[in-house]
């Protein structure tokens, strides 16, 4: 088993689930993307930076920059009115009531839990973690052009892993406190659509089943990998050929040249980020 995958997180699983070949192209022999994934690539590029810019002015507000000084760094249309959505979203008052949030303990910005996983590591880092008593709420920042629909963010990795995880591995945010499945819920909120977020409540029978789904699906992925010799064992291609539209292994597998339209396929090329991660500094508990 290469180091490399040592990690798998949400990104790497939806991947896996997409489309095996994916999953050892990007994360087992880390190929460099030979072909943009969509079209037109420029402005894509520059609307994936703002995102993340946001996602940065976010975290700077929720601990505690005054929102005055913050909303001066929103310096494009994009920027400008994402802010402005974030700061007047009715579901977001609770965060941007006062200059300083609610009291700083209770809300975790940019945190990561990780805890084992058959041979791996699963990882995930949150946007926001808020804890008031016994209730929980995973946020996630979203700057889709286009609002997905509920049923499919249900079944999204991102969705399973990080409400597992929480319950998982979170207790030392939770004052040492193990967190049951139905404290937490999830929600998606989307800049571009400030009233219209997705919310997802959790129950111990779906924790059961997503535990069940990711031990399966690490022990598939570490068969497929000590069965796997060349490429084109162990890994499929997936039969679905929409998925190889925005796909950047397209030229690989001999699946087409032309880019997918950026707006169908920027729900399903999301990757997170998992860089500077401190594993000495995240507690963890076996699955
Ligand atoms: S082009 Fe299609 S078959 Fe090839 S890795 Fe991408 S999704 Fe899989």
């Amino acid at each position: 088993m290469p180091d490399q995958l040592a990690t798998l997180s949400q990104s790497s699983l939806q991947d896996y689930h997409d489309c095996p070949r994916r999953f050892e192209l990007r994360y087992l022999r880390r190929l460099a993307y030979p072909a943009i994934e969509t079209e037109p690539a420029l402005e894509n590029e520059k609307h994936q930076q703002e995102g993340e810019y946001f996602h940065r002015l976010v975290q700077q507000h929720l601990i505690g920059i005054p929102a005055e000084q913050i909303g001066k760094l929103a310096n494009t249309d994009n920027l400008q009115r994402w802010w402005e959505n974030y700061m007047n979203a009715s579901d977001l008052r609770v965060l941007t009531s006062s200059p300083k949030g609610k009291e700083p303990g209770g809300l975790h910005a940019e945190t990561t839990l990780s805890a084992p996983l058959g041979k791996f590591r699963l990882v995930a880092k949150y946007d926001l973690i808020a804890i008031d008593n016994e209730k929980i709420v995973i946020y996630d920042w979203k700057t889709y052009r286009k609002r997905p629909r509920n049923e499919w963010l249900a079944i999204r990795w991102q969705t399973r892993v990080y409400r597992a995880l929480l319950v998982q591995a979170g207790a030392h945010l939770n004052g040492g406190k193990p967190i049951a499945p139905e404290q937490i819920e999830m929600i998606y909120w989307f800049a571009d659509f400030p009233n219209d977020p997705a919310r997802f409540i959790y129950k111990a029978d779906q924790f059961k089943r997503d535990c069940d789904a990711l031990t399966k699906l690490a022990d598939e992925i570490t068969n497929a990998s000590s069965g796997s010799t060349t490429l084109t064992t162990g890994f499929p291609k997936t039969d679905q050929a929409a998925k190889c539209n925005y796909c950047p292994y397209r030229s690989y597998c001999n699946r087409g040249i032309r880019a997918g339209d950026v707006l169908d396929a920027e729900l399903e090329t999301e990757a997170e980020e998992l860089f500077d991660i401190n594993f000495e500094q995240i507690g963890e508990i076996a699955f």
